[in-house]
């Protein structure tokens, strides 16, 4: 039922073709860092190969064709994300730095009597430069809980967005959970007491079409490593209105307008935010992922990746031994799952699944506090990608099945 043939896809990701521990690879840990198709090895070396200056700086050719290449890529990722205009995307080096920018460019903003709202839901990334904003500003953090099902509730939405609410952070989609958070909601509460909202698109972005115009997001967030894309390049949108008000996060060249020996002026959107040389390969490469995505449809890989999910948690729901988290809300992309024998550490069933070529992630995810309110230590996680099979989930239910034999 979907119209792009597997196996020319898997053909298309030379480390398929490795085997660990003598086994073929079975990739399941795409949350963490997905795998990059030839499209994207191809484009990295293009660019070294054949274009490679800095970009914004000379009159060569060389660096014409590089800057025209990093800003045709701007353009490609404002159309993914349908923003309004080619300078509210930001480059970055991933999700954690977009967050660090807007939690430090809006500090002169905020003073003792604000409030910043995010969710027990969220990654350390988002949480701990609140916690650094509100320490230097007096503001105070507070948290939409999450509920033992997974979901946050969003039912005390109204006693925790006050006219002190000056910014709202949560995550689309959790890494931890897979589960999709209701964020259409959260912005219009914020939106209706004044309040910017910050989306953490860094699960979402790899699976599912975002439109930052119709959300209403002033602010988004991803990285490029978790869709196909190299390390080291995410990107930051906000909305330009928004994004003037933000003081600049690095200072440096290619940032400013005029440097005084006692003070500088600073240059306009997006260059404002992007002081010093970029990381112009990774910038160029992330708009050929996007090409990847697009060749196949975002759609298409939301819904195949879907299927993959439901398959899996209807395999791993036969096994009495296995607790799904979060199983019957709404989730994408990623399913979390422990053996409830005792004395099982995640760890142990991700060290048995390795020895069948089966990669996963095992651990807290970067979420502590999820894993202190459910009170275990971390989760088993298997994440999806558009090259992963049913026959794979079936081995790894395999693997589940041998861990439960051998841990049990
Ligand atoms: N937020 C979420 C929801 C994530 O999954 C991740 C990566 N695991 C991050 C933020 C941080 O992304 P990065 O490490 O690429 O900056």
């Amino acid at each position: 039922t979907f119209h792009f043939d597997i196996n020319k896809i898997r053909q298309q990701f030379p480390i398929l073709d490795r085997e660990i521990n003598g086994k073929p690879l079975i990739y399941f840990d795409n949350g963490a860092s997905s795998q990059k198709p030839q499209m994207v090895l191809d484009a990295i070396d293009n660019y070294y190969g054949k274009f490679n200056a800095n970009v914004h700086r000379g009159i060569h050719t060389l660096s014409q064709e590089a800057t025209v290449m990093m800003e045709n890529s701007r353009e490609k990722i404002q159309k993914f994300i349908h923003a309004e205009h080619p300078h509210e995307i930001i480059f970055t080096r991933g999700t954690t730095e977009g967050i660090n920018l807007v939690a430090r460019g809006i500090q002169n903003l905020i003073n003792s009597n604000d409030e910043i709202l995010i969710s027990e839901i969220e990654h350390h990334s988002n949480i701990v430069p609140w916690q650094m904003l509100c320490q230097k500003t007096g503001a105070k953090l507070k948290y939409i809980p999450l509920l033992d099902d997974g979901t946050l509730d969003i039912s005390q939405l109204d006693e925790l967005i006050t006219e002190k609410t000056k910014l709202v952070a949560v995550n689309q989609i959790s890494n931890a959970l897979g589960t999709i958070n209701p964020i259409e909601k959260i912005i219009k509460k914020a939106h209706q007491a004044g309040a910017w909202v910050l989306i953490d698109a860094a699960q979402s972005a790899p699976h599912t079409p975002i439109d930052v115009q119709k959300l209403d997001a002033d602010f988004l967030v991803f990285s490029g490593h978790k869709m196909y894309a190299p390390t080291g390049v995410g990107i930051l949108y906000g909305k330009e209105t928004i994004l003037d008000q933000l003081d600049p996060f690095h200072g440096g060249g290619e940032m400013i307008k005029e440097v005084f020996m006692d003070h500088s002026t600073y240059a306009g959107l997006p260059f404002k935010f992007e002081a010093g040389t970029p990381n112009i390969e990774g910038n160029i490469v992330l708009g050929t992922a996007i090409d990847f995505m697009e060749s196949i449809g975002i759609q298409t890989i939301h819904n195949y990746e879907h299927e993959l999910l439901d398959y899996a948690t209807n395999q791993l729901s036969e096994l009495e031994e296995v607790q799904i988290y979060a199983k019957d809300a709404p989730r994408s992309g990623a399913i979390s799952f422990n053996l409830n024998l005792d004395g099982v550490h995640p760890s142990d069933v991700g060290m048995i699944l390795d020895k069948k070529g089966i990669a996963v992630r095992t651990g807290h995810h970067c979420a502590q506090p999820i894993m202190r309110k459910f009170e275990i230590p971390g989760t088993v996680r298997a994440s999806f990608a558009i090259f992963n099979t049913k026959e794979e989930i079936d081995q790894l239910i395999e693997g589940v099945k041998l861990s439960i034999k051998m841990l049990g």
